[in-house]
């Protein structure tokens, strides 16, 4: 996995941001603010335009400017999150990357999610998408499975856990301030996170 990889990663997850804006924007209609497929699309834009004025020479260089664009750029919470997480799994990267290496890399980038939201697995947040997808990544490279088939596994166990996230109710983030009533909704951030995965699957 080399730059292009990396580069071609946060284009697609830019792609599918941008086509599923409007549904990322509902979900959070219905339990935040109705801004989170308009942060993202705008902050996803903005690291595809920052990875072009300063192109990267190595993957970590790649997603430590993603990151750091994320936090700059990106308002409410889901920003300084996901920007934590692809800062953390730059800083954690060792080249050249192999899927173990990945692994290793990204579940540093989900603990920093967790540090800095302080959210567990249930109380309904992008926690509840990106620990399943870091499992299953861990097992499928365990397992010695190829790189293609451990990042359809990771996509397919952030899907899950995204729609798990329905039942549950909010424990974290602004949907926490509607108690019951965020219970029989999607949680945004897990959706998104479902669809940074996919992008993932998608370039492997
Ligand atoms: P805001 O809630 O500030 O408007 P966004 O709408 O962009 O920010 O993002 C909301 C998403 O951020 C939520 O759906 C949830 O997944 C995630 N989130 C919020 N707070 C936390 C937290 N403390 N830990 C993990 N994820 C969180
Ligand atoms: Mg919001």
């Amino acid at each position: 996995m080399d730059t292009e990889f990396f580069l071609a990663w946060l284009t697609g997850a830019a792609e599918l941001v941008r086509r599923h804006r409007d549904h990322l924007t509902e979900l959070d209609a219905a339990i935040g603010d109705a801004d989170h497929g308009t942060n993202l699309d705008r902050g996803f834009t903005e690291v595809l335009q920052a990875l072009d004025d300063w192109p990267p020479t190595s993957p970590a260089q790649v997603l430590l400017s993603a990151g750091t664009t994320l936090i700059r750029r990106v308002g409410g919470a889901s920003g300084p999150l996901y920007g934590s997480a692809f800062r953390q799994m730059g800083k954690a990267l060792e080249t050249p990357v192999t899927p173990a290496g990945f692994a290793t890399a990204f579940e540093a980038g989900v603990r920093a999610v967790e540090r800095l939201g302080k959210a567990v697995p249930g109380d309904k947040t992008m926690v509840d998408a990106l620990v399943p997808a870091s499992r299953a990544l861990a097992q499928a490279v365990q397992e010695g499975v190829e790189a293609r088939e451990a990042f359809e596994r990771a996509a397919r166990a952030a899907e899950e856990g995204a729609k798990a996230t329905i039942p549950l109710r909010a424990r974290k983030g602004r949907a926490s301030y509607l108690g019951e009533r965020s219970v029989g909704h999607e949680d945004p951030g897990a959706a998104s996170s479902a669809l940074i995965m996919a992008a993932l699957a998608a370039v492997s």
